[in-house]
């Protein structure tokens, strides 16, 4: 068998498109969809994916406002940004780029962010509803809800599958789990205590892959037929490339074509997703300004 690829760079070209027509009405309307950035030290990647959020905005007419503070800033002065970009009325969404430096507290700083502006989802309130039956937050986390989007819109049946999902972080793991479950779906969650993660991936209709490990998933883990979402993003080593590097998920790709259904590339699987679905919940809430 030979995998149908899941080509995300497509399917996030197809969503901004769509965004980009809802803030052309919204702009219409008088309303000019707002993104504000909060960089905090100099991560340099941080800096790059926090100017590929910005270059996506004006790709899509949402105005970005970006607001940068040194590495040395204290919990103060980060909490007093998040604060005054809450009650910015051109603001309808901020995106606090993590990790922040250590002497901030991370939780501290997601709490402040306005419900209704965490276009992140990242908010312990937006987190805690994927997590009630019949509850849904203001906002779905970014990378999960692209993962979903690539399920749907690939035509990968969600509703009674075996679902197996690699990882339970805060910010993929656990929500893809939950939104799998919402949808439906049987749901395994594996970590780095489980035993055998190999015999329970065989079990799985969809697959999942969020540890940030290269290519963890060997091809013989995947029941024939299944479909892959390969969230992981790893650098290795490549002496073939200009760079000396390379780009990997945490499934072993070409191993895994044969075998699978359908499968998600890296790149150009689930990262592109993240980015359609950050501009999603941006017009969303500018839309709920709106009405
Ligand atoms: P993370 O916070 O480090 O969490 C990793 C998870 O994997 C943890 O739950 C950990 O288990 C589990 N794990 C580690 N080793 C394992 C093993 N040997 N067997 C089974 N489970 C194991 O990572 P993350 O933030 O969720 O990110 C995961 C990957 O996705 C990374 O490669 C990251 O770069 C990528 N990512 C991509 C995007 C995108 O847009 N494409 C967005 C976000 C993240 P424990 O809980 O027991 O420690």
């Amino acid at each position: 068998m030979t995998a149908s690829i899941i080509d995300g760079k497509a399917i996030a070209a197809d969503i901004r498109g769509e965004i980009a027509r809802r803030a052309a009405q919204l702009r219409d309307a008088g309303v000019t969809p707002g993104l504000a950035t909060v960089l905090v030290g100099d991560n340099p990647a941080s800096h790059k994916y926090v100017s590929m959020k910005r270059k996506a905005c004006a790709e899509a007419g949402i105005e970005s406002f970006h607001n940068e503070l040194p590495d040395s800033a204290t919990q103060e002065e980060v909490l007093a940004l998040v604060e005054r970009l809450g009650k910015d009325p051109k603001v309808h969404g901020i995106l606090v780029q993590l990790p922040l430096p250590k002497q901030i507290d991370e939780e501290t700083i997601l709490n402040a962010v306005p419900l209704s502006k965490d276009v992140d989802g990242f908010h312990p309130l937006n987190i805690g509803a994927l997590a009630m039956k019949g509850r849904e937050g203001e906002f779905i986390p970014c990378t999960p809800h692209g993962v979903i989007e690539l399920l749907s819109r690939s035509g990968t049946r969600i509703e009674g599958a075996n679902a197996v999902v690699l990882g339970r972080s805060n910010i993929v793991g656990m929500p893809v789990a939950l939104l799998l479950i919402e949808r439906n779906a049987t749901v395994t969650v594996c970590h780095s205590r489980t035993r055998d993660v190999a015999e329970v991936c065989r079990g799985a209709d969809i697959l999942v892959a969020a540890i940030g490990r290269p290519r963890f998933v060997h091809g013989d883990w995947i029941k024939p037929g299944a479909t892959v979402i390969d969230v992981g993003t790893n650098m290795i080593d490549d002496a073939s490339r200009k760079s000396g590097k390379r780009l990997v998920g945490d499934v072993d790709y070409e191993a895994a074509l044969e075998v699978a259904g359908a499968i998600t590339p890296v790149p150009g699987g689930v990262g592109p997703m993240t980015i359609a679905m950050l501009l999603q919940n941006t017009v969303r809430s500018a839309e709920r300004t709106a009405e």
